[in-house]
């Protein structure tokens, strides 16, 4: 089948493979931060005019909706959208073998994303849903993160082998680089290493017949999870009953690994260039896999994407070029702070409309407010601002007041994340008998939608995750762009952006802590979150709203200038993409 010029404008030279990707809130693609980095690293290629095409699968039922019942209970449903509504089905088709040894024809279906120079980075989300596919294949599209590990598996078959397939039938002749955007996309270096298969008589060796070297100067790999349980590892036994693929088991264990099939070993092992997402990060996958160089670039987000309706106005009136480069951002300094105020009163005045409207709790934009939302994974913590409630009462009792805005999904599966759903909504309940000056609200089903709310719309954002478990996180970032600011441990990139008393403020320190158990350092913790925002955050923001304004300007000059996807991508092209 022949290109239709009009779909794809340019010859792409890069390939970005990623299992969620998020552009925008109502393509259901993404589940959280993985997801809309990737959407957000996309937006970027596209206003840096980057010969980039992306690859990921389609979810027919998205991710999941979430309802939460009176008691904080997480009830799943499936997200309901009509992929007609947003993407262009494309005529191509592929088939795909390797699963179990069916026949899976696989279609894509089109994105595109236009840059501020009118530059449209293709999107190509992978999808089984056909006719011609047998009934349980058809589903394995249906949902990100979804079903059991013989399900993932399968669906990483779809997007590795699958993506790769898919581009070569949309016939890109030019495409000299794959990146793996995190593992689970690593399989597709076996379709590379079938597709540059020599024959023994090339090479009279059958232990070359694989060219290692070839795929690994095509591959780039990023990992984005400093948690050895985070990365996917499927049991050989599982392999050889799913995945059939024309490359001996012996050949896969060379590269993946002896015992199980590790996709970051995979990945790691064929690709030229690899890193982690943060400075610290790096060196924590270095020490994670000794045998590899890993780089680090710390991640970004897109700028035009994340800065709200009134900083976009006082950017346009104060810095002309911040939307071809957000390095530009550095001029925020020169924004008067009444301006700085008034637009910041907006978009907090945006956010408690949305919380009225959809919760039974009211907050005045008049009182500080603090935003706690992303996934509900354990690690991040989101019940450790009332590990001592009490004390965070009294603190609440010796000001005007503070308001908590919280959300946040847990994985179906992760029952310690669903519990602490619901305890925040148990803490909820025993705070309303005892105080007013102290109110929180958890708002139902995070999206970009809401993150876009929440980051902009309150006063501080706040991130406890335990170290160093946080690779980056970006939310942080969004806050900081719009004159939000960030109260954190010293992980991800907050070691970077964490100038104390400038740009926000750190809990605690950088000491490891490695004599506590996790009791003792949620005490330890919440002790120096609880004293930061006594003596530090609260006085500053109600009796110093001058210097309070001057940190927000910092926030953004500093911090929004260099915690953008442009200067990231600017990176990969110097440390990943140049070839020499
Ligand atoms: C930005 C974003 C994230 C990432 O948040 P972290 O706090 O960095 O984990 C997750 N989910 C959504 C919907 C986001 O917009």
């Amino acid at each position: 089948m022949t290109l239709d010029t009009s779909d794809f404008t340019f010859d792409p030279k890069i390939a970005y493979f990623s299992m969620e990707i998020g552009l925008e809130n109502d393509l259901p693609t993404y589940s959280g931060g993985l997801g809309v980095l990737a959407g957000d690293t996309l937006k970027s290629c596209a206003d840096l005019n980057l010969p980039v095409v992306a690859i990921s699968l389609l979810y027919n039922k998205g991710y999941f909706r979430q309802e939460i019942d009176s008691e904080g209970k997480q009830k799943e449903h499936p997200v309901e959208w009509d992929p007609h509504s947003k993407l262009k089905l494309l005529p191509h088709k592929i088939l795909v073998k390797e699963i179990q040894g069916r026949e899976v024809y696989v279609r894509g279906w089109l994105y595109k994303y236009k840059g501020v120079q009118g530059h449209e980075i293709p999107v190509i989300f992978l999808d089984t849903n056909l006719e011609e596919n047998q009934e349980e294949d058809r589903h394995l599209t249906d949902s990100l993160y979804g079903g059991e590990e013989e399900y993932r598996l399968k669906q990483e078959i779809i997007i590795g082998i699958g993506g790769v397939r898919f581009l070569r039938a949309l016939g890109f002749k030019n495409l000299h680089t794959f990146h793996l955007n995190e593992g689970h996309s690593s399989l597709l270096t076996l379709e590379l290493l079938r597709e540059n298969q020599r024959t023994v008589y090339e090479t009279w060796d059958e232990d070359t017949i694989w060219d290692f070297e070839l795929v690994k100067n095509h591959c780039v790999f990023t990992t984005h999870t400093p948690v050895a349980a985070g990365h996917d590892v499927f049991s050989y036994e599982l392999v050889e009953k799913v995945l059939k693929i024309d490359i001996p088991l012996k050949t896969i264990k060379q590269c993946a690994g002896d015992k199980n099939l590790n996709m970051t070993t995979l990945g790691l092992n064929l690709s030229r260039f690899a890193n982690g997402v943060a400075l610290m990060h790096g060196n924590v996958s270095r020490s994670m896999f000794p045998n590899h160089q890993i780089d680090y670039i710390t991640n970004g987000i897109h700028t035009i994407t994340w800065a709200q309706d009134s900083f976009k106005e006082l950017f346009n009136k104060y810095i002309k070029y911040w939307e071809q480069d957000p390095k530009y951002l550095r001029q925020a300094e020169m924004i008067p702070c009444d301006e700085v105020w008034q637009a910041h009163m907006e978009s907090k005045q945006a956010l408690m409309k949305e919380v009225s409207a959809s919760t039974p709790v009211n907050m005045d934009p008049e009182i500080f407010t603090i935003g706690f939302a992303r996934r509900s994974a354990t690690y991040k913590r989101s019940t450790l601002m009332f590990n001592d409630l009490d004390r965070l009462i009294k603190i609440a009792e010796n000001c005007p007041g503070i308001q908590l805005v919280y959300s946040g999904k847990a994985h179906p599966r992760d029952t310690d994340g669903k519990m602490n759903i619901q305890r925040i909504h148990e803490f909820q309940k025993k705070i309303e008998q005892k105080t007013d000056k102290l109110k929180l609200v958890y708002m139902p089903n995070y999206n970009m939608d809401l993150g876009f709310l929440i980051t902009g719309g309150v006063d501080l954002w706040v991130n406890t995750p335990i170290r160093p478990h946080e690779a980056s996180g970006t939310s942080g970032m969004k806050a900081a762009l719009n004159g939000v600011l960030n109260l954190s441990i010293l992980d991800g990139w907050w070691v970077e952006g964490c100038i104390e008393g400038v740009t926000g403020w750190a809990i605690g320190d950088l000491d490891p802590h490695h004599e506590m158990d996790l009791e003792q350092l949620a005490a330890h913790d919440s002790d120096h979150l609880y004293t930061a925002l006594e003596k530090k955050v609260l006085p500053l923001y109600y009796d110093n709203r001058k210097e309070w304004i001057e940190m927000q300007r910092h926030s953004i000059s500093i911090n929004a200038s260099f915690f953008n996807t442009q200067r990231q991508m600017e990176q990969y092209i110097c440390k990943a993409y140049f070839l020499g």
